[in-house]
């Protein structure tokens, strides 16, 4: 459909970059990014009118986004002509499109486009021989200058060998190495080298990723006041596989709560380091507040918890209940990460599949409607009809009720 209107509108459509690349891989991947040779704005207004969607337009990019009633969506971009001048007497040459606006993205492998108008329908755009880097499985950029042009695409470089189990080419490898000599980073946004790292650190398991990041000197970007300058030596690799494991535990269970996963991998990054490090980059990369309070909060109070653990191994489940009910699953995960006795897992794993679901025998509302007015009286019986049903020594309501009577 995408390519009829194209072609009743007389340009071209084409489905383009990671959608491509994960086609050919035969991974699932529902982000489409359409682009247009032509007006693409224009494009995208008129898909959405064909299909019931809502557009959002961004002018000044030509690029915009319709959302169909489904809720599916689509990222339209425009491929803009542009024309090089030659030098000397040859006239300007115009350059297909599509063919520039594949150049100048990051890698090979997401370099590729499908033609999606009817009478070319199907057909494989790859002007710089990018399925051949896709077959041997390797990362390599389209010129020598990507990585000086946008530092952030060292870390999509990481972050795709990691995730795909690709090697960097021995080329790219020494052009990455240049760009971080040069220093370029500065020069970079800081948000934005953020924001790779947060995605770097939301893939499945991104220690392969974080090992690569050691090796080519990244860590001194990131955490310049990790003194001595963070190494990834066997502590530092130990407290990544806990992270990733307390992780893992976490989403076979599949609960609906919802965690971010680089929360529980940054704060494990940063387990030796003091909370003011961690304040301070959480400045520097310019984090939105409710991300710093919970980060700084989680940090202080796992590793508090922590320590109260560690003297007391034989916790009643009220006291584990009581004790770990202030912090976010992210910041459980956390304590199951820095935790140095089993038993300290233990009681973190009882606590999130059941201590924290707890339903009381007697509810709130239902002592009310025995008499008693909320306050402190009140609070304390409800607290302590709940820790004598968690510890086991009221099982049944009708004994709950003989307890308060
Ligand atoms: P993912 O599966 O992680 O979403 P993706 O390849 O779809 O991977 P996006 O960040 O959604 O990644 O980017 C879409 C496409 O845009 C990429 O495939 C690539 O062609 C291009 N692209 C993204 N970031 C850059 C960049 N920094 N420099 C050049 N091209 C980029």
């Amino acid at each position: 459909e995408i390519g009829e209107t194209a072609a009743v509108l007389g340009c071209n459509a084409y489905v383009a970059g990671g959608f491509v690349r994960d086609l050919l891989l035969h991974v699932r991947n529902t982000d489409i990014d359409i682009v247009i040779e032509g007006d693409g704005i224009r494009f995208a207004k008129t898909l959405a009118e064909q299909r019931h969607g809502v557009v959002h337009p961004h002018e000044k990019f030509g690029t915009a986004t319709v959302i169909f009633p489904d809720q599916s969506r689509v990222d339209v971009a425009t491929a803009r002509l542009e024309y090089y001048e030659h030098p000397a007497a040859l006239p300007t040459v115009e350059h297909s499109s599509i063919k520039l606006d594949l150049y100048r993205r990051d890698f090979t492998i997401n370099a590729m486009a499908i033609h999606l108008n009817p009478e070319r329908f199907g057909t494989l755009v790859d002007y710089f021989n990018c399925q051949n880097d896709l077959k041997e499985r390797r990362i390599q950029v389209l010129h020598n200058l990507s990585f000086v042009e946008d530092p952030t695409r060292i870390f999509r470089a990481i972050r795709f060998e990691g995730r795909l189990d690709f090697t960097i080419t021995r080329h790219a490898e020494k052009l990455i190495k240049n760009t971080v000599q040069m220093n370029l980073f500065e020069k970079v946004e800081e948000p934005r080298f953020f924001h790779e790292l947060k995605l770097i650190l939301s893939e499945d398991d991104p220690i392969p990723a974080l090992r690569r990041m050691a090796q080519f000197k990244l860590f001194p970007f990131l955490w310049p006041d990790l003194r001595p300058n963070l190494k990834v030596d066997r502590r530092f690799l130990h407290t990544l596989t806990q992270a990733n494991q307390a992780i893992s535990w976490f989403k076979l269970l599949y609960l609906p709560d919802r965690v971010e996963t680089w929360m529980v991998y940054l704060l494990a990054i940063m387990s030796r380091s003091r909370t003011k490090e961690l304040i301070s980059f959480c400045h520097r990369f310019d984090l939105p507040p409710k991300q710093r309070k919970k980060l700084i909060q989680q940090k202080t109070d796992a590793e508090r918890i922590a320590q109260e653990m560690q003297k007391r191994p034989f916790l009643k489940p009220s006291e584990t209940y009581w004790l770990l009910g202030e912090l976010d699953i992210e910041g459980l995960l956390y304590l199951m990460t820095i935790a140095r006795k089993r038993y300290i897992q233990q009681a973190v794993s009882l606590y999130v599949t059941t201590l924290r679901k707890v339903v009381p025998l007697v509810g709130g509302d239902e002592l009310k409607t025995m008499g008693y007015i909320p306050g402190p009286q009140f609070r304390a019986i409800h607290n302590h009809l709940i820790e004598m049903q968690l510890d086991g020594e009221i099982t049944s309501h009708d004994q709950a009720l003989a307890f308060i009577r």
